[in-house]
């Protein structure tokens, strides 16, 4: 049962207090009711500060402890108001935008609310794409196009992988890599498409030989055949141009390649459920991963951004 508010007057009425946003939270984190992290006991009774007592052990259980709240310094409303803000807005917020919406202390605040969200924002052990799947690389930032396989200093390059859905677009992946090389590609692929499904490229290279994978492979090249890169792949050429319209609209181009993939989770978490007919839906979608994914401390976001991410995660 999907439990969320329909409207701002319902989310306000909803989450007005610490306590209703804990009980939320709850609700998504033990759905089947309390269970203690340490005995696995199902009982427990209110103890101090919002925290729970398990009735076995007498463990101090917290809703937040092992999510990304665990630690915060800001209450669980703000916390709420930003879930709904990035979700209810068809671009999603930039960190300056929700500094001065919640009236935030500070621009790093809002920074770091935002990219921990950005970490729940993609769900564990999620199905990979299938059926007939378009994909093909782009560069994001820097002004000029650059050319294929080679390096360039301000740019990233991102793969893009777009399922076909009649003449429209159906699930997306993405994920930064540095070459356009087949070891690179390949582990894209892998991560990102179900295999038997039929993958659509074209004539570069790197692509060749992933039918040994148990992908059916069909290429297209874009010399001589008297059509562009985007009449070929017309799905992930529309996504490209989107995310980079993003990037720029939403977030000033500001995003730093370093941090590159936390912004295309959060562009393909949008993306995905561009259809839903509720945003609350979204919001419903965000909490209820924020308190399965693990917490992102502070330091970590800022000095360890993620490299070849493991799979369940990407
Ligand atoms: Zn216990």
């Amino acid at each position: 049962m999907e439990d969320y508010p329909r409207t701002l007057e319902e989310f306000e009425a909803r989450f007005a207090d610490e306590e209703a946003c804990r009980r939320y939270l709850f609700a998504l984190r033990w759905p089947e009711g309390f269970r203690c992290p340490r005995c696995g006991g199902l009982q427990a009774r209110p103890g101090s500060r919002g925290l729970l007592r398990c009735s076995q052990c007498d463990y101090q259980a917290s809703v937040i402890a092992g999510t990304i709240f665990q630690d915060t310094r800001l209450p669980l409303t703000i916390w709420f108001r930003a879930i709904w803000r990035v979700t209810s807005q068809k671009n999603g917020t930039s960190a300056l935008g929700l500094q001065r919406v919640l009236g935030l202390g500070s621009y790093r605040t809002a920074w770091t609310l935002l990219h921990k969200l950005r970490r729940a924002m993609v769900r564990p052990g999620r199905e990979r794409l299938r059926g007939r799947v378009e994909i093909d690389e782009t560069y994001v930032g820097g002004e000029e196009e650059g050319a294929r396989g080679r390096q360039t200093r301000d740019k990233a390059l991102v793969a893009i992988a777009a399922e076909e859905d009649g003449a429209g677009i159906g699930r997306i992946r993405m994920k930064r890599i540095t070459q356009a090389s087949k070891p690179q590609l390949h582990a894209f692929l892998e991560e990102a498409v179900e295999p038997s499904s039929i993958v659509h490229t074209d004539g570069w290279e790197s692509y060749v030989g992933m039918e040994s994978l148990g992908y059916r492979h069909e290429y297209d090249f874009v010399a001589g055949s008297g059509q562009t890169a985007s009449a070929l792949l017309p799905r992930v050429h529309r996504v490209a141009s989107l995310l980079k319209r993003w990037l720029l609209g939403t977030h000033q181009g500001s995003v730093s390649r370093e941090h590159l993939d936390y912004y295309l989770d959060e562009f393909t978490f949008r993306f995905n459920r561009r259809r839903s007919r509720h945003r609350g839906k979204l919001f419903y979608r965000l909490v209820e991963q924020a308190v399965s994914v693990g917490p992102a401390p502070y330091g970590e976001i800022v000095r360890r951004p993620r490299r070849g991410r493991p799979q369940h995660m990407g």
